[in-house]
């Protein structure tokens, strides 16, 4: 078990590249607040939501969610008390004006300390995306060849049922990673400006990428 670590981090990679699982073991591990906007949005949909019907409309398409709708969803989530001092954000920024927006949400005491940026070839990301499955009742994540479960379609967790994302399907994927090249690749430099990027090779095993994220983050 890892310390406590009073990092405020991004997240930022392409889809498939790990940092929904990574995001999830370094925050269990180091008591940080994992702020997944891809699982808020799924819970707006699967509860119905105003916000959620919305969003739902572009999730099915492979497509962003409006910055304004994330924005305000992002900014009420740090304000809760589990957020205040260390979290990890996965999903959020994807495009220049969330982060611009996110560096103005953020002063001070709450200032980013670091964006890590998973590096992965992206011949491996399809092979990542379209195997992989989530636990329709405790959200863990699964993959058909990397991280089976003892019985096909049941997560070894909690027994809920496995489902493939709507946006994992083959249609939704090669949309997927040209938003991601044309819309958030651009933040890289943006963060490098800052000095606040770090990168991660994250086409090795879940256990050293996540030995090494540790000790980015300290
Ligand atoms: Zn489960």
């Amino acid at each position: 078990m890892a310390t406590a670590l009073q990092a405020r981090c991004v997240f930022l990679g392409a889809p498939g590249a790990g940092k929904g699982t990574q995001a999830k073991k370094v925050a269990d591990g180091a008591a940080l607040a994992h702020i997944s906007t891809g699982d808020m949005l799924r819970q707006e949909v699967a509860a119905g939501t105003a916000l959620g019907r919305q969003a739902r409309t572009f999730m099915d398409a492979g497509k962003l969610v409006p910055d304004d709708v994330i924005i305000g969803m992002v900014r009420a989530r740090i304000q809760q008390p589990d957020a205040k001092t260390a979290w990890i954000l996965d999903g959020f920024p994807r495009t220049l004006p969330q982060a611009e927006a996110l560096d103005r949400s953020l002063t001070g005491a709450t200032a980013l300390t670091h964006v890590i940026y998973f590096a992965v070839p992206e011949a491996a990301l399809v092979g990542r995306l379209s195997g992989r499955r989530t636990c329709s009742k405790c959200g863990a994540i699964w993959h058909v060849e990397h991280k089976p479960t003892r019985r096909a379609g049941i997560c070894d967790a909690c027994g809920g049922e496995l489902a493939q994302r709507s946006d994992d399907r083959p249609e939704a994927i090669g949309k997927r990673l040209e938003v991601y090249r044309s819309q958030t690749a651009p933040l890289l430099a943006y963060y490098r400006d800052r000095r606040v990027l770090r990168e991660v090779d994250a086409d090795r095993s879940p256990e050293i990428v996540y030995q090494e994220l540790l000790k980015l983050m300290q």
